[in-house]
């Protein structure tokens, strides 16, 4: 079986299961006071070339939801795209832990939005005005749901606008490492250079078992963060568990080698298939997610032989006009990750054009 339905199939890698397991002896001071998380935000404060508050989660969910509560009251509008993960695939999260405050989904082919749509959606929602929802906050993924990529200068364009209307900044790197190595930027460039406040730095995805961190990149932002983390049960008591994991996703580059392979293999993934007669590519690939649409005999031919990729939404606001998916058609996302082997993805390509 090749599966390629997610990069959470895959376990941790070597470097991080060995630092867990090393990691395993002797005491520790519980709650995040290990000395292992104390080095993984001595770490990030380097890797992004800032000061830092950072707490750790489990998953990139409560990551997003506990950041998003940090940045909106009850009464905020959070604006992001209308596919976003934090607006399609978090169970309300972001709802509940903000105590109700409202997603506005906002248009974009490719998973994006712009800046003047942003600018747009805020004017519905006056300042205030007491029946409206007030502006509190913007969310962008980086990767994006379509696997895309936000440029630089887009992100700052959405900073430029969130700084005009005081709102904060949240982007959603479930994938930061993937977009981070495509666009050959450094992290300070991605994030607070270009207006955003608080990540969610994924590691899981991209070599961890359980680990994401929330970064805030001014400590005022953060003030309250321990307490809600706490509250909504995320704060894990046997902490070296999550600072372990960071410390070894960082150092010597391992999360940045690691989102290279995933990109490396996606683009030749991206490659062998956009060659078969039949099979397009509604969205480029910029990092390790390859979105195909491909004949349905193609894709019993892979099915069959074992190769796993997930389903995509077939009716996606997010495709370009005259990407329609067909009857005799099927739209699939191949996820490429630290562990994807070359030949998995030869097998892969040559299965589809037999
Ligand atoms: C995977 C993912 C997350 C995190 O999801 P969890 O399953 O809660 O860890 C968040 N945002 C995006 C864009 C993702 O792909």
């Amino acid at each position: 079986m090749i599966n390629l339905a997610s990069d959470n199939v895959m376990g941790a890698s070597q470097q991080v299961l060995e630092a867990l397991v090393a990691a395993n002896n002797g005491p520790e001071a519980a709650y995040g006071s290990d000395h292992h998380t104390a080095e993984a935000e001595a770490m990030l404060a380097e890797i992004f070339e800032h000061e830092v508050k950072v707490f750790l989660v489990a998953t990139g969910t409560g990551a997003n939801a506990l950041a998003l509560a940090a940045l909106s009251p009850p009464w905020g509008a959070i604006f992001c795209h209308e596919e976003s993960h934090i607006a399609d695939d978090e169970c309300g999260a972001p709802e509940m832990f903000t105590d109700g405050a409202k997603l506005i989904g906002l248009p974009g082919l490719n998973g994006k939005f712009t800046a003047e749509w942003l600018e747009t959606a805020i004017a519905r929602y006056p300042k205030g005005v007491v029946k409206a929802v007030q502006p509190a906050a913007v969310s962008i993924s980086q990767v994006t749901e379509s696997g895309t990529l936000y440029s630089l200068a887009e992100i700052a364009q959405i900073g430029e606008i969130a700084r005009k209307h005081d709102l904060g900044f949240h982007l959603d790197g479930a994938r930061f490492a993937n977009a981070l190595v495509s666009l050959g930027c450094t992290p300070a460039e991605m994030t607070w250079k270009a207006g955003v406040d608080v990540v969610s730095f994924g590691a899981t995805k991209n070599g961890c078992f359980a680990c994401e961190a929330v970064i805030f990149f001014n400590p005022a932002r953060a003030e309250h963060f321990g307490f809600r983390r706490k509250r909504s049960g995320h704060t894990v008591s046997k902490g070296r568990l999550l600072g372990a994991q960071m410390t070894a996703y960082l150092r010597h580059d391992h999360w940045l080698d690691n989102a290279k392979h995933a990109n490396a293999m996606a683009k030749r993934l991206n490659e062998g298939l956009a060659a078969l007669p039949g099979v397009r590519m509604p969205w480029p690939t910029e990092a390790n997610e390859v979105f195909a649409v491909l004949p349905k005999a193609r894709a019993k031919i892979l099915s069959d032989a074992g190769v796993r990729a997930a389903p995509w939404y077939e009716l996606s606001v997010s495709l370009p006009s005259g990407a329609a998916i067909g009857s005799d058609e099927v739209f699939w996302r191949f996820v490429t990750s630290f562990a994807t082997k070359p030949e998995e993805i030869d097998r892969v390509i040559a299965l589809a054009r037999s």
